[in-house]
Formats: C-alpha cells, structure tokens, sequence
C-alpha cells in the first residue's frame, strides 16, 4: 500500500486502519491511497472517488479543527440539544472511512453504483475499536488586545485605590474624634 495523506490526521493511525481494511477485504494487489481534507469548512462526512481498473483512490475527510453538530440526547434517547465539538476521528467515523475506503476499492475492480450496495450498509463494526489522532494543530497564539488589557489594568488600580479611599476615611473618622476630643479637653483646660 502507498498512503500518501495531505490532512493533518496521524499518519501511522490513518495506516493501521487502511491496511487493516485492505487485510480484511483480501486485497493482494497494490493500492494507491491518498488521504486529503474535504474542503466543506464545516463538513463531516467522508466521501472519496476512484478510478475504475487503476488501483488508486482518493479519500477526503474533515479537518481536525472542524466544529460539527453533536446530537445531545436525554436518557429517553431524544434529541435534547446539538453542540459543537471538534470532530472526533474515532468510533462511527473510523467506520464510516471505511465504509467510503472499500466503497472506492469496489470502483477500483471495476464494480459500477448499480451493482453495489449502499456504502453506509457495508459491515465493519471492526473499525470502532480504531481512533485518528490529530497531529499537533496549529497553536493559535492569541491576539493581545492592548485597549482591553490597559482597560482591564485601569479597572484593577481603581479597586485598589478605592480600597485605600475607604481606609484613609476610616483613619480620618477616627483622627476627627480625637481632634475634638482634644479641643473639648484644652476648652474646659481654658475654662478652668
Ligand atoms: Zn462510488
């Protein structure tokens, strides 16, 4: 097998999985597989295309860092809500991949649409156990946003001079009743 791969998935796990599906398919000859991204920003269904009689094939799958709609369900099984989560190559992907992966192998030996089952009917609950990892993403540095730091700075030193404010007016108070303590005293002194 030649794996070529143009997506940011692991290479040795999208391999192990290939060839584990070429294992199991019994194909002997030589296959040509090149892994790249589905350009859909937001896709996450694999798709793929094959050439017939050249053992080649081309199979697209999501990016690493694509948000897809995740179903939430109750513990009735309904639909509760949908989340975003970052896709998850392992599990049903890895046998949906698969299902594309021997789908484009059947184009391969020449097999037309009319006489091929549906893809998504192909058995390989093999491939749950399988799990893509993503090679490292792309570290996204965070832009510094200056007006909002210098903002949230002047906020920090208002908090802190309040705190000063208030002890400074209770350190007044207090001076303000030893002040006329003293004048009551040096007054009734005078009057003496
Ligand atoms: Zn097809």
């Amino acid at each position: 097998m030649h794996l070529e791969n143009l997506t940011k998935w692991n290479t040795e796990d999208l391999r192990k999985l290939c060839l584990e599906a070429i294992k199991r398919e019994g194909i002997t000859e030589n296959r040509a597989i090149t892994i790249v991204h589905l350009r859909k920003r937001l896709g996450s269904e694999i798709t793929g295309w094959a050439f017939y009689h050249v053992n080649e094939v081309c199979i697209r799958v999501p990016k690493p860092e694509v948000k897809v709609s995740v179903i939430k369900r109750g513990s009735d099984g309904r639909a509760t809500e949908y989340e975003l989560e970052p896709y998850n190559f392992s599990g049903e992907n890895c046998v949906e991949f698969v299902q594309v992966l021997i789908h484009e192998f059947c184009h391969n030996k020449g097999i037309l649409h009319k006489d091929l089952i549906n893809y998504k009917d192909i058995k390989c609950d093999w491939a749950k156990e399988f799990s893509i990892r993503p090679t490292e993403l792309e570290e996204k540095i965070p832009r510094v946003d200056v007006q909002l730091k210098r903002y949230q700075q002047v906020l920090s030193w208002i908090k802190s001079w309040e705190i000063k404010k208030k002890r400074a007016e209770t350190f007044l108070k207090k001076l303000m009743v030893k002040k006329r303590y003293y004048e009551k005293e040096l007054e009734r002194r005078n009057e003496q």
